[in-house]
């Protein structure tokens, strides 16, 4: 990557996201859909737990540990409140 290249992605991107943000800013078709389902049904009491998630981004080379998909899904994590 050149410098111009790293400075246009680098500024397409304010603030760090966490794992899940990366995974879900770089997920496409499918991937994401079952992303966005998946965090709309992972949380106490849901059919997904934090684990459950974290264990399938990490099979997909997504670094996330389970409080931090808790985090994001709860807003509290570097996405920033969502
Ligand atoms: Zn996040």
């Amino acid at each position: 990557m050149s410098f111009a290249e790293a400075l246009t992605s680098a500024a397409k991107k304010p603030g760090s996201k966490c794992g899940v943000g990366q995974a879900l800013a770089t997920f496409t078709g499918k991937d994401h859909d079952a992303l966005v389902d998946a965090i709309d049904n992972c949380g106490p009491g849901k059919a997904l737990g934090y684990s459950h998630l974290a264990r399938a981004l990490k099979a997909e080379g997504v670094s996330v540990a389970d409080n931090g998909v808790g985090r994001h899904i709860n807003g509290e994590c570097s996405c920033g409140p969502r």
